[in-house]
């Protein structure tokens, strides 16, 4: 979904001064209706603008992209709650339902924009969320996050995701739940465990893949099963994307089937998902079930990064930003150096871009002007620094 872009007018709105680009060079950023217009080296001739803006030398970055979290299962904006579930899948979704069935309270009321302001806050300026649509919710909370989502619009680009978080063979009214929330304004469709939750490899895949190609839209599947099961379920995921010529357009949210393969089984999986073009989004999650980052990108798979529960049924955990995220990818894969630690802003700006179409991915003459600004000697530090932007910019309008 990534796209060249090209030259702007230079009728300027905005010229932000004295700011530095990731690899050193100090340059002037030039912004005309809500895009990049012009990047030129400190001191060479730019157009007048309306307005300019002194950066003080602060290092400057395309915003930040969450590709997976859930805004409507946080709840930061009601009291803290402990958490009660046994630690599955399948005993978090019923813990999740039976708090469900006894709270009356909305999404709003519950957080979700508060998570989007935390979010925000933190440099994030668009990203996935997957909506529950199972037996309890129906389409509610689509309907409720379709509303957020115009209430946000022009501050945080929001990408949906219809999730079968009950499964679609063993929760019946899903399978057309999850054609109506498509028609109501869900961009891709969702998945779960085929095997682990459904049972069957095939039949959950059916509905999924049916779904994506009837409506042209894109799809992104939980995986949470491990072993055997996941990896068979991951190469299948792939072989159905190579025929239905979906590439580019699949995610596999979580994989830890990855992280339990032998190197000979990681590589044949490993080169089916690039081949097919299969991304895989991953949280870095703690104990064993983190998938091996650094050698999937030496495979050539795409990898990119969201924050996914933040204080819910299932994750009293509250890391919303993606320089957190970044600094747990480097603590879980012990990286040390300066190129090592700065490659992982790829993985929440370039990579997650291509892959979804969200965010400017890079700073470029024409890219939205969706930009975060650090008070830093060098982008490590806001890595390892956990830095917050000293200004957050979302179409060329500053938000932070
Ligand atoms: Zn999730």
């Amino acid at each position: 979904m990534s796209r060249e872009y090209g030259r702007m007018p230079m009728d300027l709105d905005l010229l932000l001064r004295k700011a530095r680009l990731s690899d050193g060079r100090r340059v002037v950023i030039g912004i005309a209706d809500g895009r990049i217009a012009l990047i030129e080296e400190e001191g060479a001739p730019v157009p007048p603008a309306r307005e300019s803006l002194d950066l003080a030398n602060a290092v400057v970055l395309p915003g930040f992209t969450d590709g997976h979290l859930h805004l409507d299962k946080t709840l930061l904006g009601l009291p803290w709650r402990p958490h009660d579930a046994a630690p599955s899948v399948r005993a978090r979704i019923e813990a999740e339902k039976a708090f469900r069935r006894g709270e009356c309270s909305t999404l709003a009321e519950r957080g979700a924009e508060k998570l989007l302001e935390l979010a925000l806050r933190h440099g994030t300026t668009s990203l996935r969320t997957h909506v529950d649509i199972d037996d309890v919710t129906r389409l509610d909370y689509l309907a409720q996050v379709l509303e957020i989502r115009e209430r946000w619009r022009g501050r945080v680009d929001i990408q949906i995701v219809a999730f079968p978080q009950s499964g679609i063979l063993s929760c019946p009214p899903v399978a057309d739940l999850l054609e109506e929330a498509l028609r109501m304004g869900a961009d891709l469709v969702g998945g779960l465990d085929p095997l682990g939750h459904d049972g069957d490899l095939h039949a959950p895949l059916d509905v999924v893949f049916g779904l994506a190609e009837r409506h042209g839209r894109g799809i992104d599947i939980h995986l949470h099963d491990g072993g055997e099961a996941g990896l068979s379920e991951i190469m299948e995921i792939a072989h159905r994307t190579k025929v239905t010529g979906l590439g580019g357009t699949v995610t596999i949210s979580h994989a830890f089937a990855l992280a339990d393969a032998d190197a000979r089984a990681f590589d044949a999986v490993a080169g089916l998902l690039r081949e097919a073009g299969v991304a895989i989004l991953s949280s870095i999650p703690g104990g064993d079930r983190c998938p091996p980052l650094l050698r999937l990108r030496e495979a050539g798979v795409s990898v990119f990064f969201g924050s996914d529960n933040v204080r819910d049924c299932w994750n009293p955990a509250s890391v919303v930003g993606m320089a957190d995220r970044t600094m747990l990818a480097t603590y879980r894969f012990g990286l040390r150096t300066d190129a090592d630690i700065a490659g992982l802003i790829d993985h929440v700006t370039r990579i997650p871009h291509a892959v979804t179409g969200l965010g400017p991915g890079t700073l470029a003459p024409g890219a939205p002007a969706d930009l975060l600004a650090f008070d830093v000697e060098t982008v490590p530090q806001i890595v390892v620094e956990r830095r917050l932007p000293t200004l957050v910019m979302k179409g060329g309008v500053r938000q932070v």
